[in-house]
């Protein structure tokens, strides 16, 4: 019986564990990439990235790896479970809860304009991958973050400020409305969204197409 409880528990809490520490483990990478990555997407050419100190350059293929393993193996669902920034958005609305639990409605109307939106970024992000991932300002090599962001504020261009002040504007709009960067604007999540409603599609046609229309499904219900 005392085994089945710990079993309980372990099972319960293992996840939370999991997706606070992936958090915590990526943090200097998400504070990095989202202040210093200077390709539009971040974590695509962490090999070839000038950003020295960023520890997706050195770490980005093990922690992939492990991630992909812990999915896989685990059977967790990546934006809810596991991904780092997900887990940021979390948090953020969780402080919004400590301090009011009022839930912000939007209308229908405004949601039809973020979902619209969305899909603009996410054709951003595929025109960006087919024009290479383009760079788009030359980080000055500095060992200190606040330093190497002043030099940033000196030296970038519009697309880095542009960039910089939809993510914190997305993260900023998480207090309001949950997950409002996964909702409205992360192209990967659009992507997953995408792919997962493909699959889903396409098992229905395939179920479909085997169905021999005995009707033995609609007597047994
Ligand atoms: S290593 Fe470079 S490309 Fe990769 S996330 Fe960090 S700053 Fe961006
Ligand atoms: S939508 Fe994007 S940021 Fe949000 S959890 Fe999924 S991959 Fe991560």
């Amino acid at each position: 019986m005392e085994f089945k409880e710990s079993m309980k528990k372990l099972k319960k809490w293992f996840p939370i564990v999991m997706k606070y520490g992936i958090f915590i483990v990526a943090l200097e990478t998400i504070i990095l990439a989202i202040l210093r990555c200077p390709y539009i997407l971040p974590f695509l050419a962490c090999d070839m990235c000038p950003v020295l100190d960023c520890p997706s350059k050195y770490y980005r293929k093990p922690f992939v790896a492990f991630i992909v393993g812990y999915v896989i193996v685990f059977r967790k669902d990546y934006c809810s479970k596991v991904c780092p920034f997900g887990t940021l958005n979390d948090i953020i609305y969780k402080v919004r809860r400590m301090i009011s639990k009022k839930p912000l409605k939007i209308s229908y109307e405004l949601k039809l304009i973020l979902e619209f939106l969305k899909y603009v970024a996410f054709l951003f992000a595929i025109l960006a991958l087919l024009y290479g991932n383009p760079r788009y300002y030359i980080p000055i090599h500095t060992s200190e973050l606040i330093d190497s962001i002043k030099l940033i504020y000196l030296t970038a261009g519009n697309t880095y400020f542009a960039r910089l002040y939809l993510i914190l504007g997305a993260l900023l709009l998480g207090i309001l409305i949950p997950r409002f960067w996964c909702r409205y604007v992360c192209p990967l999540g659009t992507g997953i969204q995408l792919t997962k409603k493909g699959i889903k599609f396409t098992k229905q046609q395939k179920q479909q197409n085997t169905c021999q229309k005995c009707s033995m499904c609609e007597k047994n219900d």
